[in-house]
């Protein structure tokens, strides 16, 4: 099968973290070339090829680099247009890109979602096979009022008003990320009325939930389903009352699974075939949606994680067609956008298969 013609919904994905190396390279070469950086070389600080990126050394990459990186109107146009480009060359026909809005010494959290909408539109006038809605993160780190803000920057207009309403329809959920080790046993119940507002608003919501240990205790379990969420990301330690649980609940609920990124990171053991994908795969009806996390560190664009999951998991061409078509019905991108998915989305009967 050609896994890249192989028509795909991408639903989770960092914007910042599927920035490739390269792209960093080329924003940092402007920067130094005017004087505005005196950051090491992506290529020095991020090396090709190294793809084993931790929980203890992934976040720092953020925090004190990429983001000290894209500061500016040009930078974030330049390495959000790159990104929007990588996804469509792999193939894939919708994408679910997500943020979490900062401020940046020359913008406003708000300003900065305003270019990110308007590089998507651009984008997509030019390049109308590739539709790319728009997912604003809350960090676990964040503090009740963050979270509050991340939220009215999805509901309402930018206190700029910049923000027009066609572009405003671009976003379209609220995820829950960052760190899995802060607040942990419960503590993430402070965030409740932001994601219940949110989905009263309309939003769909997507949480990380259980990528280490510490963030899967049943008590967050069941304040994380109390929100009423749509999909869950990474879902690695599941126990028997865990999987009970999400198997209950399997018409609402989708998880985004990602392979290549849980296994750099050493998150799972045991390589590929010990992923939990193979797990849920036997899960009667528990629907799953392959993902790439942050194909800009850990290196495979969507297109591998589909070969991966054929090769490891023995897929064939009709099962990996199966696959793909899964999550339809859990985007947050509205019924026209499902029905055009269902059009064109490969199925047992398509002769490029
Ligand atoms: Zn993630």
């Amino acid at each position: 099968m050609d896994f890249i013609a192989l028509p795909k919904i991408e639903l989770h994905a960092h914007l910042t973290g599927s920035i490739s190396r390269q792209t960093l390279h080329e924003v940092w070469l402007t920067k130094k070339a005017a004087g505005q950086t005196d950051l090491e070389d992506p290529l020095a600080v991020i090396p090709e090829g190294k793809h084993d990126y931790n929980l203890i050394t992934f976040f720092p990459l953020f925090s004190k680099y990429i983001y000290a990186l894209l500061t500016d109107e040009p930078s974030i146009r330049h390495a959000t247009t790159a990104v929007l480009q990588s996804f469509l060359q792999d193939g894939v026909v919708y994408l679910e890109l997500r943020t979490t809005p900062r401020p940046t010494p020359h913008l406003s959290a708000a300003q900065y979602v305003d270019i990110l909408l308007s590089t998507i539109s651009e984008f997509e006038e030019l390049h109308p096979q590739l539709h790319t809605r728009l997912i604003l993160s809350v960090d676990r780190r964040h503090d009740f009022d963050m979270a509050s803000s991340v939220l009215d920057l999805a509901i309402n207009t930018s206190p700029e008003g910049i923000i027009s309403a066609r572009k405003h329809a671009m976003i379209v959920g609220l995820d829950l990320c960052g760190d899995p080790s802060a607040r942990p046993a419960g503590e993430i119940s402070l965030f409740t009325p932001v994601f219940q507002k949110a989905r009263a608003a309309g939003l769909g919501l997507t949480l990380h939930f259980a990528e280490i240990q510490a963030s899967a205790s049943k008590a967050e379990l069941e304040t994380l389903l109390s929100w009423g969420p749509r999909r869950l990301g990474h879902v690695i330690w599941e126990d028997a009352e865990t999987k009970k649980e999400i198997a209950r609940r399997k018409d609402e609920l989708c998880l985004e699974l990602c392979l290549s990124c849980n296994v750099h990171a050493g998150m799972v053991e045991g390589g590929f075939e010990s992923h939990h994908f193979g797990e849920w795969r036997r899960v009667e009806g528990v629907k799953v949606s392959l993902a790439t996390d942050d194909v800009g560190i850990f290196g495979s664009p969507l297109s591998n994680e589909y070969r991966l999951a054929a090769q490891h998991f023995h897929l064939d061409n009709r099962q990996i067609c199966a696959l793909a078509r899964e999550s339809i019905d859990f985007i947050f991108g509205g019924e026209e956008e499902k029905e055009r998915l269902r059009r064109i989305m490969w199925d047992d009967h398509t002769t490029a298969l």
